[in-house]
């Protein structure tokens, strides 16, 4: 058996990046940036006020309180029009313009306009002095042009797409996200919602496959349900590798006697079977088919979402330029015994982790067969419990959280 690691990075090692390509800034969440991106005009581009007020000179309220000429009031979006003289002040509101002549913002709730509602200009009453300064947002305080905004291999979250807006950018050079092709391959599966017939089940995979390739970021692609039939099974690979970029098989791989995905792969792709040293999810099929990866996962439910997450998940992120694809472990402690038998593997048992007093704590999530769906749906992180007898009871466990 492999060592997980082995098994990973020889995955890893051909799911490299592909070239870059521009696309919206709309189209980019998730997406990782190809090149820097370099601050193209600074943020904010002209002193603003951060609070509604009025623009004043600081040198006028150094013996507040005092009364000031309102000369001007200026709304967000609009240019002052008038200079702030000595006596006088502006009304501002968020984010409209400093004005010339004011170098502070007194906030509206520490002044009071005293003047009748109809008098010109109305007179304010400014209860507090201010320092120069005092709330105004000087240009470049959150970034300078020529700035280096975000690296080469950042991920567009929703906070960098606005970095992205409010820098006036409508496209980035990003590595693309991948087409992702789905399959489910057996005789026995049926996808309709039919009464099932003597021997057949209903098939699962494929739509959980869709969905964690939708998690994790790339575009699933609906291969179909596939018969174990090795002529249906290679037009399906072969229309696979024309319209996608990776492809995620699940069933066919493991020794039975109709496991033809294993037999068709081998003769058009160049691909590796792995007996990895873990549990669930022991055979895994990698390899390319020209120079498309392809993950060939179990059938088992429990182990295709297992091998998704260990192996085609990182690799899939690694082809969208993710630097660190694999997802991160927490350290949990267990709420109850986690048990398991020495046998050589390291084990992901499915589990519910909740937040305890500050800490995660993990409890069995149910079932751990891997044809246990339920108990995978009803869990949210895997356990990985080292090779032994198991976790006792308040003892610390590894997790990956789940999405
Ligand atoms: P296989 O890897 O093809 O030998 O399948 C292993 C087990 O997983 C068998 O019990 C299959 O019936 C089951 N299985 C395979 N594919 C699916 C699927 N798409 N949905 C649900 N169960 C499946
Ligand atoms: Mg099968």
């Amino acid at each position: 058996m492999l060592p997980l690691e082995t098994a990973r990075t020889y995955v890893l090692d051909r799911c490299k990046a592909p070239k870059p390509v521009r696309v919206p800034v709309a189209d980019a969440l998730g997406l990782v940036t190809a090149s820097e991106i370099i601050a193209s005009e600074s943020i904010p581009q002209f002193a603003n006020t951060a609070m509604d007020g009025f623009a004043v000179r600081s040198a006028d309220v150094t013996d507040a309180p005092c009364e000031l000429r309102v000369v001007e009031t200026i709304p967000a979006g609009h240019a002052p029009r008038v200079t702030v003289g000595p006596g006088e002040a502006s009304r501002i509101m968020t984010g409209a313009t400093i004005p010339p002549g004011a170098d502070a913002v007194v906030m509206v709730e520490r002044t009071e306009v005293i003047s009748a509602p109809s008098a010109d200009p109305e007179v304010v009453r400014v209860e507090v002095s201010v320092p120069a300064d005092n709330h105004v947002r000087p240009v470049g305080d959150d970034l300078h042009a020529g700035d280096n905004v975000f690296p080469a291999g950042t991920e567009l979250t929703a906070g960098r797409l606005g970095v992205l807006c409010s820098l006036g950018m409508t496209d980035v050079e990003v590595f693309g996200r991948p087409r992702v092709g789905v399959m489910s391959t057996g005789d026995e599966l049926v996808d309709d919602g039919s009464p099932l017939q003597p021997g057949q089940i209903r098939d699962s995979n494929r739509r959980t496959l869709l969905a964690l390739a939708h998690r994790a970021d790339v575009t699933p692609i609906d291969l179909g349900l596939v018969p174990d039939d090795p002529a249906e099974i290679e037009a399906a690979l072969r229309t696979g590798v024309e319209t996608c970029d990776a492809i995620v098989t699940s069933g066919g791989v493991s020794m039975g006697d109709f496991d033809y995905v294993k037999a068709v792969l081998d003769r058009i792709g160049d691909m590796r079977w792995m007996q990895v040293a873990i549990k669930p999810a022991k055979p895994l099929a990698f390899g390319t088919v020209g120079d498309v990866p392809v993950f060939g996962l179990p059938g088992n439910p429990v182990s295709s979402m297992v091998s998704f997450e260990l192996f085609a998940r990182p690799g899939l992120r690694s082809m969208m330029g993710h630097r660190e694809p694999i997802r991160l472990t927490n350290l949990a402690f267990a709420a109850e015994d986690l048990p398991r038998r020495p046998d050589g593997k390291t084990h992901f048992m499915r589990v519910l982790a909740t937040p305890v007093g500050g800490r995660i704590e993990v409890r069995s999530a149910g079932g751990q067969g891997s044809h246990m769906l339920w108990a995978m749906a009803k869990s949210n992180a895997l356990a990985v419990v080292p090779d032994g007898t198991g976790i006792h009871a308040d003892d610390k466990v590894d997790v990956l959280l789940l999405d």
